[in-house]
């Protein structure tokens, strides 16, 4: 399959040649004839499925075929919703990509709460093609008369299942409400809990059911390594691996923002150019450390979880649990940042005497097992503070006398969790 079989423009198909796509991801050969021959789409694709190209081109192959007859600023053809202001950003700029390479000027605006108003008011002013937005601010512009979204010919729907997930449903209701009856939705969701399902139901006429599951080629390819060393090596180690392995772009995971600051740090004073990456940091500067980190001005990126939320690195070869994640989804969720659109990536987890025994729960959770390697001049001297089952036995192994190793577990779990959250 081409991008020239799916009936697009030779503008738009010429604009993903000149960004490098060669061959259209599964969701994107299945969601782009549909789309347009103006059917409504209901996706079953994440993140890293090349979704946001699915919508984006259709959408801009419309905008084209009607700019044909009218000239530019004619109201927003396109409005984007999405659930964070990461993500919009990261959607937004993906079209942009696409639009520079287009013959007509296009204009994408990308708007999100938790910053200033007024600059976005001020970009919108002469309007937009298209708009991406968390339904939040977009509601604010629109209430402040800044955004007119009445001449929408398309609505997307990115990352359903969060967007509802993240109680956006009455601005949903009310967005919905603005927008003209007849219009194209492109509904996409990673999951289809029935809340999703029924405002799927309720927005699309019979839509065409698209999948990006399971087409192999683009099934992640991420290699899972487990490294044991004490905790006290792991910031030479990193460093270590960093430089021997010539790693160009790490994204390392801790578990506090002290830490960020403070593994970030030492990589610094050892000339690798790294970044803390925490929720401490403002809009600005996040956006600052990412463009840094995906143009390659930055190296490391030590990141806490909640930071690194909806974080999308095409070329990203390496993540490392410096600390290891709390809960198994949280693995799942890290070592996905890696091994993105086809490529293949590397997963690596520090592993100590401390953290081996919630290493093995994650791993049976999981289902999966990562051998234990060790690294020449790093080799584990610590020993497991655990109790040792043949120590249970000498002290009467009577179930309910003494903590057992899980209810430790379970302890420990929620104490880490505790000072995590504090900590966030
Ligand atoms: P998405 O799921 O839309 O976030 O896309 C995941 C990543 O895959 C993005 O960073 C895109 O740049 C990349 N991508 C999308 N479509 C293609 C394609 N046809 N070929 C190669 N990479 C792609």
């Amino acid at each position: 399959m081409s991008f020239s079989s799916l009936g697009l423009a030779p503008s738009l198909i010429n604009a993903v040649t000149e960004i490098g796509y060669t061959e259209p991801t599964a969701i994107q050969s299945a969601a782009i004839p549909a789309a347009l021959r103006g059917d409504d789409v209901l996706g079953a694709a994440q993140t890293g499925s090349g979704k946001t190209a699915a919508f984006a081109l259709p959408m801009l192959n419309a905008l084209l075929a009607k700019r044909g007859a009218r000239a530019a600023g004619q109201g927003v053809h396109g409005l984007v919703l999405v659930p964070t202001r990461e993500l919009a950003a990261q959607v937004g700029e993906a079209i942009r990509a696409l639009v520079q390479h287009l013959p007509v000027p296009v204009k994408v605006s990308i708007v999100f709460g938790g910053v200033s108003i007024n600059p976005q008011m001020m970009a919108l002013r002469g309007g937009a093609d298209i708009v991406v937005a968390t339904p939040g601010r977009l509601l604010d512009l629109v209430d402040h008369n800044a955004l007119d979204i009445s001449s929408a010919a398309t609505l997307v729907l990115d990352e359903a299942d969060r967007l509802l997930d993240m109680g956006f449903t009455e601005e949903i209701g009310r967005i919905l409400a603005l927008l003209p009856a007849r219009r194209q939705n492109l509904f996409f969701s990673a999951t289809f809990p029935s809340a999703v399902q029924t405002l799927a139901h309720h927005l699309l006429r019979n839509p065409v059911r698209v999948e990006a599951a399971s087409a192999p080629e683009h099934e992640p390819d991420i290699a899972q390594r487990a490294i044991a060393v004490d905790a006290v090596r792991r910031q030479v180690l990193l460093k270590h691996l960093i430089k021997e392995n010539k790693w160009s772009r790490v994204l390392v995971f801790v578990a506090t923002k002290y830490a960020s600051e403070h593994v970030a740090e030492k990589l610094r004073r050892n000339g690798i150019r790294a970044e803390a990456f925490h929720g401490d940091f403002s809009q600005g500067a996040r956006t600052e450390v990412l463009a840094d980190f995906k143009n390659s001005r930055l190296q490391v990126l030590v990141a806490t979880d909640v930071a690194a939320r909806g974080i999308d690195i095409v070329q990203l070869p390496v993540v490392v649990n410096f600390d290891l994640p709390r809960a198994p989804a949280e693995y799942t969720h890290r070592i996905g940042r890696t091994g993105r659109a086809g490529a293949s990536g590397m997963a690596v987890s520090f592993v100590s005497a401390e953290t081996e025994a919630h290493f093995r729960l994650i791993e049976k959770r999981l289902g999966i097992r990562v051998p234990r390697e060790q690294v020449a001049g790093f080799e584990p001297v610590e020993t497991a503070p655990v109790a040792h089952p043949a120590t249970d036995i000498v002290n009467g192994g009577i179930k309910g006398a003494r903590k057992s190793k899980k209810d430790k577990l379970r302890e420990a779990a929620a104490a880490a969790a505790t000072r995590a959250a504090a900590s966030e």
